[in-house]
């Protein structure tokens, strides 16, 4: 693969809209990425297998509960670094950031949210390191955009409960430590319980043959008549909305991980523009090819400042499920479109692993559906805006 000579746009200067913290963040999880991830990442893509050994790493630079407090081993930071730093992973690779969006926002969020202390003092300073990583499963091989149909259950044995069904498509399975899993109660109630692997009648098989998010793990969780301790259930939400607040905080990461894509496609497709010489002159010197690089970057400035004001709202705790839906839908479209026209931009060479725009544009495929489909967050604007559901 090409050295990585990445330069970030910043075509509407707004990193005048950062604090010095934020940019220290930013910069350290770009230097980071740059060292650890870029030199190594197509290789693992190719070989479809996560880099294990940049999980130390990662819990360095806050790639591991960012926002989750300094007392629990986060880095207690804010939610714009928060999303600086998933926007940096990602422009490294989309399959690297998911696995910090799942360690963060999927695992460590509900326990730290919905979690007793003991839990808390218990998982959260090992998965902030990465000395334990988690997985966290919702979706089943029959309910997918419709979480709220599983099957997935567990009975109240006394002294533990008894888990049974399956989890599908689970980001970390094959090798976490431990499950947030969402199943129902014998009353048809979702609750969170923490599985760990060791647990007898639980197995995380791996999904191969993807084409999408190579360099992520993705697995099953079976339950097979699985014995949870009973200090093992999350006691503090229940319901769908508790498993939809997680993803939340995942989606909102995602908004800003887009970015990050979609800046490496950029780059890359501008850098070649103005070496690429056919017709005695640089590609970047015709209409056609400025128009895409022209409009690429327009949308890259739109997407920036949509997080970075969803960024402010969270942090004043105004942002709603909504306005995230919105920001991951609109960005992920956007990553994805550039990848494509950046992708034709280099020609024969946009489809080799020499470049990084081709592993970008199939992760993005996955971007675009896990998390909530592209379908299923416009119906929420919809909802939004109208009132009616349409979701029936
Ligand atoms: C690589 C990868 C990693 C993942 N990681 C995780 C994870 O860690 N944990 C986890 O729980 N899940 C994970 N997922 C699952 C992901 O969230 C689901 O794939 C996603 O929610 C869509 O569900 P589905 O695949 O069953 O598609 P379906 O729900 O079957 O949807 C199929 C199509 O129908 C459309 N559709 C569905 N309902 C409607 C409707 N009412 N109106 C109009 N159109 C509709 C959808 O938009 C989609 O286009 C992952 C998925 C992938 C691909």
């Amino acid at each position: 693969m090409k050295p990585d000579l990445f330069q970030s746009p910043d075509y509407y200067l707004l990193d005048d809209l950062l604090t010095e913290e934020h940019k220290l963040v930013r910069d350290a999880a770009r230097a980071w990425v740059k060292k650890e991830v870029s030199p190594i990442i197509e290789d693992y893509a190719q070989r479809a297998e996560f880099p294990k050994q940049i999980i130390k790493g990662l819990g360095e630079i806050g790639g591991f509960g960012p926002y989750i407090p300094v007392e629990y081993g986060g880095a207690g930071l804010d939610q714009i670094s928060y999303g600086l730093i998933m926007q940096e992973i990602e422009r490294g690779d989309s399959g690297v950031r998911s696995t910090s969006s799942v360690q963060s926002s999927l695992v460590m969020y509900p326990i730290w949210k919905y979690g007793t202390e003991e839990q808390r003092q218990k998982y959260l300073p090992k998965l902030a390191t990465g000395e334990w990583m988690g997985c966290f499963g919702l979706t089943e091989p029959d309910h997918g955009s419709n979480p709220g149909g599983m099957v997935t259950n567990f009975k109240d044995m006394g002294d533990h409960y008894l888990l049974n069904g399956a989890k599908m498509w689970i980001s970390n399975a094959p090798f976490a430590q431990i499950a947030v899993v969402w199943a129902k109660n014998e009353e048809g109630r979702i609750h969170g319980l923490i599985v760990e692997r060791g647990m007898e009648g639980f197995s995380t098989p791996e999904t191969h043959n993807k084409w999408s998010l190579r360099a992520s793990a993705t697995g099953e969780l079976i339950f097979d008549n699985v014995k949870v301790p009973r200090e093992n259930l999350l006691p503090g939400k229940s319901g769908l909305g508790a498993p939809l607040g997680c993803l939340d905080s995942a989606r909102y990461g995602i908004a800003w991980g887009a970015i990050g894509a979609a800046m490496d496609c950029y780059d890359t497709a501008l850098r070649y523009s103005k070496e690429r010489i056919q017709f005695d002159k640089p590609i970047g010197a015709t209409q056609l090819q400025q128009k895409k690089l022209a409009e690429m970057i327009t949308e890259i400035t739109k997407a920036q400042l949509l997080t970075w004001r969803l960024g402010v709202l969270r942090n004043e705790g105004r942002a709603t499920t909504a306005q995230i839906s919105m920001a991951k839908r609109n960005n992920v479209e956007m990553a994805i479109n550039i990848a494509r026209e950046a992708r034709q931009m280099l020609g024969g060479m946009g489809i080799t692993g020499e470049y990084s725009i081709m592993r970008h544009m199939m992760n993005l495929e996955s971007v675009i559906t896990y998390e909530g489909t592209h379908d299923i967050h416009l119906l929420i604007t919809g909802m939004d805006v109208t009132g009616f559901p349409a979701f029936k």
